[in-house]
C-alpha cells in the first residue's frame, strides 16, 4: 500500500494542482456577474484548500509545526478581521492582504537566494545547479526569477502598506518634494542594477540591501499618490503581487503557485487598465503625476436646500428619475431603504434607473454589491457609458452620498485635480437633488460645482434618515 502511495503521490499532487487551477479559473469566471459572484468565491476558496492540502504531501516538506502554527494563527486572524470589517473599509483590507501576499513572495525569493549562498561551494559553475527538490542551488533562470520576484513583491508590500495607511486616514494624502520623479527613478534603476549584479556576486549583504531598496521604492512610489487615484494603485499592486508569486512559483517549481500567481497578475492588470480607463488616466500619470488633495478654480454661488416633502413631490410627478449612489450610501447602509423608496416610485409609474460610476464608493463594484444586497433587479442598473446620454432627458437625478463621481469640474476645469476623469452627467438633468450630511468634500477633497448649480437642491442629512423622510413624503401623497 505504502509503495503504491509513494509511486502515485507525485501524480496525485499534480492532479490536485490541476483541479485547483480549474477551480480558480471557474471561480474567477463566476465572480464576473453579481448573481454568481458569491459562489465564485467559494469555488476559488475550495481550489485554494485543495492546493494547500496537496502541498503538505510534497516529499521534502519539513518544519511542519512552524507551518501549521502560521497557518492556524493567520486563518483565525483573517476569519475574525473578515467578519468584523465594514464594507466601507474593504479597500484597506484588500490593500493589507495584498501587501502580505507580495511580502511573502519577496521573502520566498530572498530565502531562495540565501539558500543558494549557503550552497555556493557545492553548486556547479557559480550558482548554477538545478536541484528542484531541495532548492539549495539555483539555475541561472531561477535566480533571475527569484530576484525579480523579490523586487516586485517588496514594492507591493511597502506600497500596499502605504495605500492601507492612506485609506485608513493614518498617512497624509500628499507627500511630494521637488525632483521626486527623478529621485524615484534613480532608486528604481539603481535597485534593478543591484539585482542584476546579484546574478554575478551573490553576497548576502547585497541581498539585504536589494530587499531594503525595493521596499523603499514601494514607499517612494506610493507616498505622492493621493485622492482619486488610490483604487488604480491598489489594483496595480494586486497585479504585482500575482506576478511576484508566479515568479517564486517558478523558483520553487510549484505549479499551483505559478497558476494562481498568473491568474492574480492577469486579473490585476486588467482591473488596473479598466480603472485607469474609467478615470481617463494613464498609468504613467497615476504613478508620476502625484494627483490628489485640494485644488481647482474657486466656485461661485450658493447651495440651495430642499425639504424632503418637496423633493418627494418632484420625484413622484416625474416621468424619469435616475438615482446615483455613492460612498455615502454605503456609509449609511441605506440600500434597503433606497429600494423601498424606488418601489413606491415604480408603483406610481415613474421610470427609475440606477447609474453606476466605475469608481463610486471605495472598491470596484461597491455600488453593484450594495444594490444587489438590497434586491434591486439588475435591469434597473446601468453603467456610466450606457446611461450618461440619458441625463438630459431626465426630470430628476437623485444623488445619494456621491460627490467626486458627479463633479462637473472634471469636464470643465483644467486646473482641477480630477480634470479628465469621466463623471456621470448629473449636471445635464433637468433637476438634481443631492443627499449628503453637510458641506463636506468627497474622497478627492475638492469642491463640487454641481452643488452650486441653479437647478440643484441639497437635501441634508444621513442618507438612511433622508431616504426615510422621502418615503414618508411619498406615502403622504
Ligand atoms: P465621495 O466623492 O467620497 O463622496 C462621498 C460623499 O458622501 C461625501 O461628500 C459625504 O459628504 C457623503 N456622505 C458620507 N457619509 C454619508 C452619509 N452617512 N449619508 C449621506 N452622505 C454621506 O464618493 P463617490 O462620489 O462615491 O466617489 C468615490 C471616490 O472614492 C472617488 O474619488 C474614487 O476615486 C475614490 N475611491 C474609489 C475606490 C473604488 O474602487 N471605487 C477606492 C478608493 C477610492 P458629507 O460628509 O457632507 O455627508
Amino acid at each position: 500500500m505504502m509503495e503504491f502511495i509513494q509511486e502515485y503521490l507525485p501524480t496525485l499532487i499534480k492532479a490536485s494542482y490541476f483541479l485547483a487551477a480549474i477551480l480558480f479559473i471557474t471561480g474567477l469566471r463566476r465572480m464576473s456577474a453579481p448573481g454568481t459572484a458569491r459562489g465564485g468565491i467559494v469555488w476559488a476558496g475550495v481550489g485554494m484548500l485543495i492546493a494547500t492540502i496537496a502541498t503538505f504531501l510534497l516529499p521534502d516538506m519539513h518544519n511542519m509545526v512552524l507551518i501549521l502554527a502560521a497557518l492556524v494563527s493567520s486563518t483565525v486572524l483573517a476569519w475574525i478581521s473578515g467578519k468584523k470589517v465594514a464594507m466601507t473599509d474593504m479597500p484597506q483590507m484588500v490593500a493589507l492582504y495584498n501587501g502580505m501576499g507580495g511580502g511573502s513572495a519577496a521573502f520566498i525569493g530572498a530565502m531562495a537566494l540565501f539558500n543558494a549562498v549557503d550552497h555556493l561551494g557545492g553548486c556547479q559553475a557559480g550558482t548554477i545547479i538545478d536541484t528542484p527538490t531541495t532548492h539549495d542551488c539555483l539555475s541561472g533562470v531561477s535566480m533571475i526569477f527569484a530576484i525579480v520576484g523579490v523586487y516586485i513583491g517588496a514594492i507591493s508590500l511597502s506600497g500596499s502598506l502605504v495605500a492601507f495607511g492612506k485609506l485608513q486616514g493614518w498617512i497624509d494624502k500628499r507627500f511630494t518634494f521637488p525632483g521626486q520623479n527623478f529621485f524615484n527613478g534613480l532608486v528604481g534603476v539603481g535597485t534593478l542594477a543591484l539585482g542584476l549584479y546579484l546574478t554575478q556576486d551573490l553576497n548576502p549583504d547585497y541581498i539585504w540591501i536589494f530587499f531594503g531598496l525595493s521596499l523603499l521604492l514601494g514607499l517612494l512610489m506610493t507616498l505622492p499618490i493621493g485622492g482619486a487615484d488610490m483604487p488604480v494603485v491598489i489594483s496595480l499592486y494586486n497585479a504585482f503581487t500575482g506576478l511576484a508569486v508566479s515568479f517564486e512559483g517558478f523558483v520553487l517549481q510549484n505549479e499551483a503557485m505559478i497558476i494562481a500567481g498568473m491568474l492574480v497578475g492577469a486579473a490585476g492588470t486588467m482591473l488596473t487598465q479598466h480603472m485607469a480607463k474609467a478615470m481617463n488616466r494613464s498609468l504613467g500619470s497615476v504613478l508620476f503625476g502625484s494627483m490628489g488633495g485640494s485644488g481647482g478654480s474657486a466656485i461661485d454661488g450658493e447651495m440651495k436646500e430642499i425639504e424632503a416633502q418637496d423633493a418627494a413631490i418632484q420625484m413622484a410627478f416625474a416621468d424619469r428619475v435616475i438615482v446615483i449612489p455613492g460612498y455615502g450610501l454605503a456609509v449609511a447602509q441605506a440600500q434597503h431603504k433606497l429600494w423601498e423608496m424606488t418601489q413606491i416610485l415604480l408603483d406610481r409609474g415613474v421610470d427609475v434607473k440606477f447609474a453606476i460610476h466605475p469608481v463610486a464608493g471605495r472598491m470596484p463594484g461597491h455600488m453593484n454589491v450594495l444594490l444587489a444586497e438590497a434586491g434591486v433587479p439588475y435591469d434597473l442598473i446601468e453603467d456610466m457609458e450606457d446611461i450618461n446620454s440619458q441625463f438630459s432627458q431626465t426630470d430628476v437625478a437623485l444623488v445619494i452620498g456621491a460627490n467626486d463621481v458627479v463633479n462637473p469640474v472634471a469636464k470643465t476645469d483644467p486646473q482641477s485635480p480630477i480634470y479628465g476623469m469621466p463623471v456621470l452627467n448629473v449636471d445635464e438633468a433637468k433637476n438634481s437633488i443631492v443627499i449628503k450630511r453637510g458641506k463636506g468634500t468627497g474622497f478627492a477633497g475638492i469642491q463640487n460645482a454641481l452643488f452650486f448649480a441653479e437647478n440643484n437642491k441639497m437635501l441634508y442629512g444621513d442618507a438612511q434618515d433622508a431616504i426615510a423622510r422621502l418615503i414618508q413624503g411619498l406615502k403622504a401623497l
